[in-house]
């Protein structure tokens, strides 16, 4: 959704309280593309701050399915989203320069609300994803998940990796 700010941007420390909501149905990146499952409606404070910087500032709540780490299967993941942002509206100096955003949130007089929400999904990134703290995974061999059943498959073959840790510490122990 775009936001008009062209009277906002005209008037010096008009301030706007405007209900706004996102269009973005997924949220992509590099990893992939994961569907917002929930999402709403929200109060975005808007303020001109002497016709030198836009102040931008709302919270909302969505709902993004990641899958989990270990099983794939997908977790509901809650993100809160807090969006405080300022831009310059002039020529900046080199000392405004380091504190406020770039205008790429703004085209034509109008504020881009899906890429406020996209840039805050990405810093609110979870670093990890589990369904459950003692998800058990899939099966390396067969693919089963474990969380739902058992394999028969032989699962105390040394997994590389840990093999690689173990070459690590008899090097220390031969030292
Ligand atoms: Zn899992
Ligand atoms: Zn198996």
């Amino acid at each position: 959704m775009k936001v008009d700010i062209t009277d906002l941007l005209l008037t010096e420390d008009k301030v706007v309280e405007q209900e706004v909501k996102t269009e973005l149905t997924s949220f992509q990146s590099k990893l992939g593309e994961f569907p917002i499952t929930k999402k709403a409606p929200f109060i975005l404070h808007l303020e001109n701050q002497e016709k030198k910087f836009l102040a931008v500032s709302g919270e909302t709540d969505v709902v993004i399915a990641i899958p989990c780490d270990r099983c794939l299967e997908e977790v509901s993941v809650p993100l809160h989203l807090v969006i405080d942002k300022r831009f310059s509206l002039q020529e900046e100096t080199a000392e405004e320069e380091a504190d406020a955003e770039d205008m790429d949130y703004m085209k034509e007089s109008a504020l881009d609300v899906d890429r406020l929400i996209y840039d805050e999904i990405l810093v609110n990134w979870p670093m990890k994803v589990l369904c459950r703290d003692d998800c058990k995974g899939i099966c390396r061999k067969c693919g089963t998940n474990l969380n739902h059943g058992t394999c028969s498959c032989d699962q105390t073959e040394p997994d590389p990796r840990m093999a690689a840790i173990r070459d690590v510490f008899n090097q220390f122990k031969e030292v």
